[in-house]
């Protein structure tokens, strides 16, 4: 399957690597939009929250307590982030590999456009 972040995931393209264990990986976008801005992805090809089964249960629990830890050892906790997933065309999903963004470092805008 010709997926970048499963080639981002097996280091056949290049990326800013923060984070890796076994069953996920952090690493900066390309494209940031605002001053601290990280991916976080299975290292399993996933095509969006529509496609998740039960048995990803620990593996989406545990994005989210990396992304704590994340956050934390970047000192963002105290203000605040955000963690978007982006589902689908009217989501705004671009990438067909289940991502969550992370953004921090500045006020972010509510409703999002
Ligand atoms: P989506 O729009 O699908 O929610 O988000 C995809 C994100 O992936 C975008 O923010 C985009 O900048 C980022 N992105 C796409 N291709 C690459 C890449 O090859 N490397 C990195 N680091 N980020 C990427
Ligand atoms: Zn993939």
């Amino acid at each position: 399957m010709d997926c970048v972040f499963c080639k981002i995931a097996k280091g056949e393209i290049p990326s800013e690597i923060i984070y890796e264990d076994d069953k996920v990986i952090a690493f900066k976008d390309q494209d940031p939009q605002a001053p601290i801005h990280f991916l976080v992805i299975p290292k399993k090809h996933i095509d969006s929250n529509d496609t998740l089964t039960d048995e990803d249960s620990f593996l989406i629990s545990h994005i989210f307590t990396v992304i704590r830890d994340i956050c934390r050892k970047l000192k963002v906790n105290q203000d605040g982030y955000r963690i978007v997933n982006n589902v689908g065309e009217d989501g705004g999903q671009t990438v067909k590999h289940m991502h969550f963004h992370v953004l921090a470092k500045r006020s972010l805008n509510w409703p999002p456009g």
